[in-house]
């Protein structure tokens, strides 16, 4: 049986409950202080003279979901310190409230950790789920009164950019690579502010860094003494770039060639189908239509010979004036052209058939295709040729002359030959070896590709030499700009086939600011970023770190209106 209510709140000590009350939803407390004595806030010396008592209205952290309010009644103490400038002041709590604050440190504490953990809107709802009634904005304004830690001491460095607004703005992110913390950010992406970042860190012994020239120059002044370290996953990145490339000329000429090869061999078929063969009905009608027109031009004949005029002869025959005047310039009675049956289908054609060759054979799923693609005609204008030119009992056997069963993309194609040989399936393996059919150039370049990344994954960069050679020999294009880039950054380039730093955990911590930039619904400014990614000590060291970046103590002035927690 617990006899001291106050301690079920954790009211630190000298703090006393004195009554309880429910009043609406909210719980009522009342607390009292009662240690004798408090320390002046400016000359810090104990006094015990009260001067006057007063209270206090805060919001606490719920209590089973109900919001909780503390009548707080505390004291004003006479400072007897002759030296002191200050003769009152009021009683100092200073774990649990600050002065002038309208919630508890330990309520402030919480809504800030639901912001790093949540932010904006998100962060309300979550909030409110769990009794403490906040908005957006606070979410938001607790997160940045967080103190960001001063720059540490940085031995291997990561560096990166990541885009603030897509494609826009880009800030740099500094990650230490041995704690896998993020140290700073920078808010661009300029070589002299990361080179001036840098210039304070003398320690800095290895810098490991994309392939952009930024970074390698702010390295080059701003960390001079250190060993600059091409990252990985953009060298194989760019790797992946030139094959995708090379991939994707040869897949494109290979489908075109097999196009082309079906478009001939059903070239007989087709014509044919075009001559539209007319019922007796509708020719018996077209009969009908053109006596008419020859007695209407009869008629424009004979009044033209009476002297009437082309307007007047409109007018009696009910023909356009245009026509009239067409007619008699024309002289003799002009057919009507038969018309020009075109198919609509005809320009879609070679996407049909590229379709069926890739095993679609459904022609109301190609319907629907055609019709995305802007096609007009009606299900039956399809289906008629269709059934006629490609026989449902005519499919392609994959053998030999088909590219792949199902087409792959360039990109599909690249992951599977820098993917681990051991870790593909049979049906992948086939796949590479139908791949590397495609071309001698592939073959080649497949095999280049995958020696690098051997020596990419077994740091074995002493053999960059021997494959820089053998790609001159290979002549493949795509290639030979992968290796300039390479010539360009080759002591980096080196070290990051050699050393064991890499980047990886820099792109990790991108992810996660994007994270919380997302979930910041643009309301995410640098500053907010900076705080929130800066505090990664938060799931480590729990709240203490949250009392370490006290923005009283940090001399950060709060904001004064504290409203709605
Ligand atoms: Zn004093």
């Amino acid at each position: 049986m617990i006899t001291d209510v106050s301690s079920l709140f954790s009211f630190p000590e000298g703090l006393h409950l004195e009554s309880i009350e429910l009043q609406c939803a909210d719980l009522l407390l009342g607390v009292i202080s009662t240690r004798s004595s408090s320390c002046c806030p400016l000359c810090a010396q104990a006094s015990s003279q009260v001067h006057s008592r007063y209270q206090r209205t805060l919001r606490d952290v719920p209590c089973g979901s109900r919001k909780v309010v503390l009548r707080l009644c505390v004291r004003k103490f006479f400072c007897h310190n002759p030296d002191c400038t200050r003769k009152i002041f009021t009683e100092r709590l200073p774990t649990f409230v600050e002065p002038w604050a309208q919630v508890t440190t330990r309520l402030f504490e919480a809504v800030q950790a639901i912001g790093l953990a949540t932010s904006g809107e998100l962060g309300t709802r979550l909030a409110d789920r769990i009794g403490i009634h906040t908005s957006p904005t606070t979410l938001l304004r607790r997160i940045m009164v967080l103190a960001r830690p001063l720059s540490l001491q940085v031995v291997y460095l990561g560096i990166d950019d990541w885009s603030f607004r897509r494609g826009h703005t880009f800030g740099t992110i500094l990650v230490d690579l041995s704690t896998h913390t993020v140290i700073d950010l920078l808010p661009d992406r300029k070589a002299e502010t990361a080179a001036a970042w840098m210039r304070k860190h003398a320690e800095i012994e290895i810098v490991s860094r994309d392939r952009g020239g930024e970074y390698a120059s702010a390295a080059a002044t701003g960390a001079p003494q250190a060993i600059q370290c091409a990252d990985r996953f953009h060298i194989l990145k760019n790797l992946g770039e030139a094959l995708e490339g090379l991939l994707a000329r040869h897949l494109v000429t290979k489908r075109k060639e097999k196009v082309q090869e079906i478009l001939d061999e059903y070239a007989s078929v087709w014509q044919p189908t075009r001559s539209v063969r007319r019922s007796p009905k509708l020719e018996h009608l077209q009969q009908a239509r053109r006596e008419g027109r020859l007695a209407l031009y009869d008629q424009v004949v004979a009044l033209r010979k009476q002297g009437l005029s082309q307007q007047a002869i409109a007018q009696r025959v009910g023909i356009g004036a245009s026509t009239v005047s067409n007619w008699l310039a024309a002289g003799t009675f002009s057919e009507r052209k038969p018309r020009e049956q075109a198919c609509r289908l005809d320009p879609y054609l070679p996407y049909v058939l590229k379709r069926w060759e890739e095993g679609c054979h459904n022609i109301a799923c190609l319907f629907r295709e055609l019709v995305d693609r802007g096609y007009k005609g009606s299900y039956a204008s399809v289906y008629d040729p269709l059934v006629r030119l490609l026989p449902q009992g005519r499919k392609y056997a994959p053998g030999a002359n088909v590219i792949s069963p199902a087409p792959l993309s360039a990109r599909e194609a690249t992951f599977l030959f820098l993917r681990r040989p051991e870790e593909l399936s049979a049906e992948e393996q086939e796949t590479v070896l139908m791949l590397r059919q495609l071309h001698p150039e592939v073959n080649r370049m497949v095999d280049l590709a995958q020696q690098f990344v051997h020596m990419l994954r077994t740091r074995t960069g002493e053999q960059l030499d021997d494959w820089l050679a053998k790609v001159v020999v290979s002549q493949i294009p795509e290639l030979q700009s992968f290796v300039l880039g390479i010539e360009r950054d080759k002591a980096a380039v080196l070290a990051g086939l050699t050393l064991p730093h890499s980047n990886g955990v820099v792109e990790g911590k991108v992810n996660k600011l994007k994270l919380i930039k997302r979930m910041g619904y643009g309301r995410a400014g640098f500053p907010r970023l900076a705080s929130a990614s800066a505090p990664r000590t938060l799931e480590a060291e729990g709240d203490s770190f949250l009392r370490k970046g006290n923005p009283q103590r940090d001399g950060v002035a709060l904001p004064k209106t504290i409203r709605k927690d």
